[in-house]
C-alpha cells in the first residue's frame, strides 16, 4: 500500500467540531483555546504549537470514534500521555486534534500467578509500580519522571530508567497491546504469553513508534518478583576515566547491581551552585550511584565489600552505603538534583546520547571538546550502566543568535562523534519533532526508506502524529503546519 500523494491534512472546522460533539460525551471534548495551553507543549525546551481541539476520551470506544473521525476527515491527530516527553513528540505540530489518554487510568487487572498487569494507557507509571509492589511484584522500568508520565507514553517512547540496567527497558515488559489503527479499528496484538513467535512481532514494532503508527489504549505488561533486599551505594572517583572503568568492571562482576548512574564533575559543580555538597564528593572528578538488588538481606554487606574491592584499585577513596529508604533518598538526592541545577544555571539544550559502555569516557571527553569549541559548557550525567548519558549544552552568556548557531553546530558535531563511537543519537527520549533532522546521521538511507514504508502501511493518510520522526511528512500539506516556535 502506498501513501496517497494527494492527501493533505485538512484544518478542523466549526462543522467538524459540531460532528465531534455528537460522537463524544460532553466533558471529553475541549474546544476553548483558553484550555489548550497544557496541550501545546511537552517538557522539551521552548517548543509550542496549539491544537484546534483536545479530546480526552474516557474509554477505548471513544478513542475509536475520534480516530475514525480524524481518518474520515483527514485531520491531524496527536496522541498524548502526560506531556513529559523531551523530544517534542506530543506537540501537535500540524494543529488538528490532540488525543490525550490521561483520563484512561484504570489498572484492569494484576495477576500474581501469570505475573502480568493489564493497564489502560493513561495509568501513571508510578501508580503501576506501587500497585505491583503491593502484591510483592516489580514493574521494572523506572524513568525519573515515573510520578508524572504514563504507561502509554512510556511504550510509545520505549522509556527506560536507572533500573533498566537489570530489568530492561519498557519494550522488554510489553507482552501485548490494545491499539486503535489509523482507520479507527480496535485490535489486540501479542497477549499474556512470555513466548510467541506467530508471524511478525508487531507488538515490539509498536513500542517506540512515538504515536506515529497507532494509538495505544491498553497494554499487558510483564511483572517480576520484587527483590527481597536492596541497598544504594555512592562511590567517588578522582577523574572521569577511573569512574568509567568502574562502570564496566562493576556491571560485569556484580550481577546484583540493578542501577549504575554517573554524575561527572561539572554536574556535581552545578548542584554545588545551589546547595552545600560535602567533601569528598564536592571535589570528585566523577561519582557513581549504584542500586543493588538481591534475595537475602544477609548478602548485602558482602556485595558492598565486593564492590569496594573493585573500585578501590580504580582510585575510589570513598564508598557510602545506604541500607534504608531514608539514607537511600539522601544518596540519590545528588542525581535527582542535577536536572534542576542545570535549568537554574542557564538556558540549555539536552542531548540524549548512548554509546557502548566501554566508550563512556570518550563520550564525555567528546562532549567537553565539542562544547568548548563553540564557547559552550557541557554537563553530563545519566544511566552510565546502559551507556546512556544526557549531555546538557549550556548557553552561558552567549546572545540568542550566537547561542542558536553554536548549539546547532555542537549538536551535529556531537552526534557525529557519538555515531563514530558506535552509539546512537537517542537512548530513550526518542526522535519526535526535535531530532528528525539528525536521524539520517545514524540510520542508513535504505533503512530510513523502509521505516517510511512501514509508516505508510500503518497510516496511509498520514494523520497520526504528523511531522514526527520523519522530515518528509506530507510536504504538500506543510502550509497546514501550525507555528512551532523554537
Ligand atoms: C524530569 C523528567 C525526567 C525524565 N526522565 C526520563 C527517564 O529517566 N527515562 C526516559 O526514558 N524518559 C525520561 N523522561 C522523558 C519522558 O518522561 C518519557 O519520554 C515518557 O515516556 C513520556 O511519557 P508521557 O506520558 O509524558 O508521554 P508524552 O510526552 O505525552 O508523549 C510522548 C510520545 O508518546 C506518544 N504517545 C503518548 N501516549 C500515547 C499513546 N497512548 N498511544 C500512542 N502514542 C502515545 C506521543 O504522541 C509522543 O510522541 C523524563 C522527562 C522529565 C520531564
Amino acid at each position: 500500500m502506498r501513501r496517497m500523494p494527494n492527501s493533505p491534512l485538512l484544518p478542523l472546522t466549526e462543522d467538524h467540531l459540531a460532528k465531534l460533539r455528537g460522537l463524544l460525551s460532553r466533558d471529553s471534548l475541549l474546544t476553548d483555546r483558553a484550555d489548550f495551553g497544557p496541550y501545546s507543549h511537552d517538557e522539551t525546551e521552548d517548543l509550542r504549537s496549539s491544537p484546534a481541539a483536545v479530546v480526552r476520551p474516557k474509554n477505548s470506544a471513544e478513542v475509536v470514534e475520534v480516530v475514525r473521525f480524524a481518518h474520515t476527515h483527514r485531520i491531524a491527530l496527536t496522541p498524548r500521555g502526560a506531556g513529559s516527553g523531551l523530544s517534542g513528540g506530543a506537540i501537535p505540530a500540524h494543529g488538528g486534534i490532540v488525543l490525550s489518554l490521561d483520563r484512561m487510568q484504570q489498572i484492569r487487572s494484576l495477576d500474581a500467578d501469570d505475573m502480568v498487569a493489564e493497564v489502560e494507557a493513561g495509568v501513571i507509571t508510578g501508580d503501576l509500580m506501587r500497585a505491583a509492589a503491593q502484591i510483592g511484584l516489580l514493574y521494572g522500568p523506572n524513568p525519573s519522571s515515573f510520578d508524572i508520565c504514563t504507561v502509554g507514553g512510556n511504550i510509545a517512547e520505549n522509556a527506560a530508567g536507572p533500573l533498566s540496567l537489570r530489568y530492561g527497558t519498557t519494550r522488554d515488559q510489553v507482552l501485548g497491546l490494545e491499539i486503535v489503527l489509523a482507520d479507527g479499528t480496535l485490535v489486540r496484538c501479542g497477549g499474556r504469553n512470555r513466548k510467541d513467535v506467530a508471524g511478525y512481532d508487531l507488538t515490539r514494532l509498536l513500542v517506540g513508534s512515538e504515536g506515529t503508527l497507532a494509538v495505544i489504549t491498553a497494554a499487558t505488561l510483564r511483572l517480576l518478583p520484587a527483590p527481597a533486599a536492596r541497598m544504594s551505594l555512592l562511590a567517588t572517583f578522582p577523574d572521569l576515566e577511573s569512574a568509567a572503568a568502574a562502570v564496566a568492571t562493576v556491571c560485569r562482576e556484580v550481577p546484583a547491581v540493578a542501577a549504575c548512574e554517573m554524575v561527572e564533575a561539572e554536574a556535581i559543580a552545578a548542584v554545588a551552585s545551589l546547595e552545600t555538597v560535602p567533601e569528598p564528593l564536592r571535589s570528585a572528578g566523577a561519582a557513581l550511584l549504584l542500586e543493588v538488588h538481591c534475595d537475602q538481606a544477609e548478602h548485602l554487606m558482602s556485595i558492598a565489600e565486593q564492590i569496594l574491592a573493585l573500585v578501590e584499585p580504580l582510585g575510589s577513596s570513598d564508598l557510602q552505603v545506604a541500607l534504608d529508604e531514608h539514607d537511600e533518598r539522601k544518596l540519590w538526592h545528588l542525581r535527582r538534583q542535577v536536572a534542576h541545577a542545570v535549568k537554574s544555571l542557564s538556558v540549555y539544550k539536552e542531548v540524549d546520547t548512548v554509546v557502548p559502555r566501554s566508550r563512556l569516557a570518550e563520550l564525555v571527553r567528546a562532549a567537553r571538546e565539542v562544547a568548548s569549541q563553540e564557547g559552550l559548557k557541557a554537563i553530563c550525567y545519566g544511566h552510565a550502566g546502559d551507556g546512556n548519558l544526557h549531555i546538557n549544552l549550556l548557553r552561558g552568556t552567549l546572545d540568542e543568535e550566537r547561542w542558536i548557531e553554536a548549539r546547532d553546530r555542537a549538536e551535529v558535531a556531537l552526534f557525529d562523534r557519538v555515531v563514530a563511537l558506535g552509539g546512537s543519537i537517542t537512548g530513550e527520549h526518542g526522535i519526535g519533532w526535535t531530532q528528525r533532522q539528525h536521524l539520517a546521521r545514524h540510520t542508513p538511507p535504505e533503512l530510513l526508506a523502509t521505516m517510511r514504508q512501514i509508516k505508510d502501511v500503518f497510516d496511509p493518510l498520514g494523520i497520526l502524529n504528523p511531522s514526527k520522526i520523519f522530515l518528509d511528512q506530507h510536504p504538500d500539506s506543510e502550509q497546514e503546519t501550525a507555528e512551532v516556535s523554537s
